[in-house]
């Protein structure tokens, strides 16, 4: 098969979309951010672009929805950008933590160390770099997402920030946990703050599979050719994503699909084949571990129509 044949990409994301049918209703929209319980969960959209420009889209995939934790992703490239990444690496690890990503047990025992950045302790502490760094920090993840993406028009929705907000308690112990072992610099509150508008990004499928191709093309732009980081970090952070990207749920995610991936609770997971393609599904159902159900599903038929696991 050749796999870069725009009728093929076509035909087999038509043939998911069928083939998932089955699976709706099997798991359970996120309601603890009450703004998200009201997303219809038979939404479902898959985008992919390629390296060489090629893009195909299905069902939802330009409708935007709230990215929750993938803007993890975008908050830890900021950052080692922007902050650098000697000091960062000394205030967060590098290993899947096996738990929930809302977990404070580890942190405990780990003196306030978070395991990973894309659980939440480690989200905040990347989050309370970019506090301590710029005086607006939102206006420069969304300079940094324009970047990405070359568009300008990606933006919070403030019903779901002020939602999440109103309800944050276990993210507010986190951060007041990590502040009691000196590993948030700056005040709760406002790290607290920016960390609900990252999540409340609203982006579409297309949207994030375009946002993370640099991932796939060694750090490059494939819209304007300018290196938007090194090659050895697009490759670091795929590796990241391969062993964290999906909570306590990684290693079953490796297993079905086997690509570096980042899933949030509005339902998406984005996923890197690198040197070839980006893939972003979006289905707001959930498994137990707080990863798209469906789209799970959706991305194990996909690698396994196109024989692109990086295994
Ligand atoms: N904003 C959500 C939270 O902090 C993000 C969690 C997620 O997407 N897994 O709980």
């Amino acid at each position: 098969m050749k796999i870069d044949d725009q009728t093929t990409y076509s035909s087999i994301l038509c043939d998911i979309q069928s083939e998932i049918q089955p699976e709706f209703g099997k798991g359970k929209v996120a309601n603890y951010i009450p703004a998200l319980a009201n997303v219809d969960p038979r939404k479902f959209g898959m985008a992919v672009c390629t390296i060489h420009g090629g893009e195909w889209l299905c069902g939802d995939a330009t409708e935007r929805f709230s990215i929750q934790s993938i803007s993890k992703l975008f908050t830890l490239l900021l950052a080692l950008q922007e902050v650098g990444a000697d000091a960062l690496w000394k205030r967060v690890g590098r290993e899947p933590s096996g738990s929930a990503f809302n977990s404070l047990v580890l942190l405990e025992a780990e003196k306030g160390i978070p395991r990973n950045p894309f659980i939440n302790a480690g989200a905040l502490v990347v989050t309370d770099s970019l506090v301590e760094h710029f005086s607006d920090p939102i206006r420069h993840v969304l300079a940094w997402i324009c970047e990405l993406t070359g568009d300008n028009n990606i933006r919070v929705d403030d019903d779901v920030v002020r939602s999440e907000a109103a309800c944050g308690f276990t993210n507010a112990a986190i951060a007041n946990f990590l502040k009691a072992h000196g590993n948030l610099h700056a005040e709760v509150m406002p790290v607290l703050e920016t960390y609900y508008q990252h999540c409340g990004l609203s982006m579409s499928c297309l949207d994030l599979a375009r946002a993370v191709l640099p991932l796939a093309n060694q750090g490059i732009s494939i819209r304007t050719r300018n290196a938007l980081m090194p090659s050895a970090r697009a490759r670091r952070i795929n590796s990241l994503m391969l062993t964290c990207g999906l909570y306590e749920g990684v290693g079953n995610f490796a297993f079905r699909v086997g690509i570096p991936a980042k899933s949030g609770v509005g339902g998406g997971i984005v996923g890197v084949v690198p040197g070839k393609l980006t893939i972003c599904v979006w289905s707001p159902e959930l498994d137990e571990a707080g990863n798209s159900l469906v789209g799970t599903k959706a991305l194990e038929l996909f690698i396994g129509k196109t024989g692109l696991s990086i295994f």
